[in-house]
Order: structure tokens, then C-alpha cells, then sequence
């Protein structure tokens, strides 16, 4: 017994019984080649959103205002109609062009402390009449009532918006939504906790990625930006998720105290 055949050990009638593997967890590796891959797709988006949204705006002005005079103009109820569809069509492009604007390289980012707890409340507070709609209760567990970080407060507003509202429309039967805030070693981190549909894993790569989107209504720009705006604040953003179980959203933020 104790032959040795290439990497498995034999036994004494020439069959292997066991096996010798030399084996490397390359799961952090590929998760910093993930990393890399996003942000530089990310700095292409941005830099193509800084040369093309004010180009479509300028027009889109035009387009809105002549609209409104000639909906103004017209009698006919028939036609009005129309115009209120060409308005808000309108809208819309002004506002996918204004989510793309957010990328643009030479936004200036208004930084000062805050507690970002007090952020999150305020969203969580916005999105309240909207969750009890839906039947979806959130239940905020915070270890602590103050986490002070460096931040442009609209901004991170935006993140907890897109995610709650995320999460919201995951759980079309209702459901609890648990916010979860702790300290650990110098950081903040913001755990949102749906119990949604989940993402399946083949579908987990893609988030982030520009009008990626699996709603009807949706547009698949509210995780690009997020992405984007925790970046900016030097943090990462993760994602768990189970199909059918739930989704976890985990941000970490470095803290001034
Ligand atoms: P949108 O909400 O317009 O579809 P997002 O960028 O916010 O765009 O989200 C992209 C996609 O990611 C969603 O369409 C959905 O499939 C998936 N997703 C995001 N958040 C969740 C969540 N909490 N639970 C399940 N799926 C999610
Ligand atoms: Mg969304």
C-alpha cells in the first residue's frame, strides 16, 4: 500500500483510494478581474455620456417647448392627447439623458461629513407611503445612530432610493425589507435585505451593466448609477441573492468616525 500513481495513492490491489490535489482559490482573483472589467466599462460609458447628453439635451429643449406651445394652440381634445404622449415621451429621454449625465467624467461632487445614517432616513422615509402601497414593510436595524462619512449627500440619497425601490418592486407580494447598519474596523456598512424574487446566479454578472433590465417599465440604469456613485466615494457594493429567497445589497463606506 502506498504507491504513488501521478496524483492518486493506490491501495494494495492497484486501485486509487485516495487523491493528492494542489488546488489555488482563485475566487478573489476573479473577483478584482470583475471589478476591473466594471469600472473600465463604467469610464467608457462616462466619457461617451459627458460627449453625447448635452448634445441631446440642447434639442430636447426645443422639442419640449415647441410641443407645449402647439398643445397650447390646438382646441381639439384629441390632439392634446397626442401632445401629452409627445411630452411624455419627452420626459422620458430627458430623464434617461439625465441619468447618463450623472457619469459624465467632469461632475463635481459637492464632498462635506455627514452622518449617513441620517441619509438613509430621510430615503427610507420618502419611499415609506410607496412601500405600505405595496404591502412591503421595512424594518430598520441599526447598531448605531451615528456613522460619519465623507459624501455628496444627493448622491448617496440617489443609491439608498434606487436600491429601496429595487428592492420594493422585487417583492410584488409584499414582504419586509431590513435595513441593517453596523460599524466595523473604520467602515460603515449598509446591509438592504429584501425577500424578493432573487436574481438568478446567471443573471447576478450583469447588474450594473447600462439597460440591463428584467421590468417591463424598467430601465436598468438605477444599479449602473449606483455603482457608479459608491465608486466615487471609495466603497464597493455587493450583491447576494437567492432565487425566490431574496436579494442582500451590501455597501461599504469608509468612515471619518
Ligand atoms: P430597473 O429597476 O430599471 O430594472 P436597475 O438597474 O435598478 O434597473 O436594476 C436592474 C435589474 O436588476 C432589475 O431589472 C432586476 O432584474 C435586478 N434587480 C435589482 N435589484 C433587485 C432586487 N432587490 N431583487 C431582485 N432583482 C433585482
Ligand atoms: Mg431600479
Amino acid at each position: 500500500m502506498g504507491r504513488y500513481d501521478d496524483c492518486s495513492i493506490l491501495d494494495d490491489n492497484g486501485k486509487p483510494y485516495q487523491y493528492v490535489a494542489i488546488r489555488k482559490d482563485i475566487t478573489d482573483r476573479k473577483k478584482v478581474e470583475e471589478m476591473i472589467l466594471r469600472s473600465e466599462k463604467l469610464a467608457l460609458i462616462g466619457e461617451l455620456a459627458a460627449g453625447v447628453a448635452h448634445e441631446i439635451r440642447n434639442p430636447l429643449t426645443s422639442l419640449r417647448g415647441y410641443t407645449e406651445f402647439l398643445k397650447d394652440e390646438t382646441t381639439e381634445e384629441e390632439k392634446q392627447q397626442y401632445f401629452d404622449i409627445l411630452l411624455d415621451e419627452i420626459q422620458r429621454i430627458d430623464f434617461i439623458v439625465g441619468e447618463f449625465m450623472l457619469l459624465a467624467k467632469p461632475k463635481v461632487l459637492q464632498f462635506s461629513n455627514k452622518n449617513v445614517i441620517s441619509t438613509l432616513n430621510h430615503s427610507v422615509n420618502f419611499l415609506q407611503t410607496e412601500a405600505k402601497y405595496k404591502r412591503v414593510t421595512i424594518s430598520k436595524q441599526f447598531e448605531v445612530d451615528e456613522a460619519i462619512i465623507q459624501c455628496d449627500e444627493n448622491q448617496l440619497k440617489q443609491v439608498f432610493l434606487n436600491l429601496i425601490k429595487n428592492a420594493i418592486e422585487a417583492m410584488p407580494k409584499g414582504g419586509d425589507l431590513k435595513i441593517n447598519v453596523k460599524k466595523v474596523s473604520g467602515k460603515v456598512i449598509i446591509e438592504l435585505e429584501d425577500q424578493g424574487v432573487g436574481i438568478p446566479k446567471e443573471k447576478l454578472q450583469h447588474l450594473g451593466e447600462p439597460f440591463y433590465s428584467t421590468k417591463e417599465q424598467g430601465n436598468g440604469l438605477g444599479l449602473m448609477v449606483c455603482f457608479k456613485i459608491i465608486k466615487d466615494h471609495k466603497g464597493t457594493l455587493e450583491v447576494e441573492s437567492e432565487e425566490n429567497v431574496g436579494t442582500t445589497f451590501k455597501i461599504i463606506l469608509p468612515l471619518v468616525k
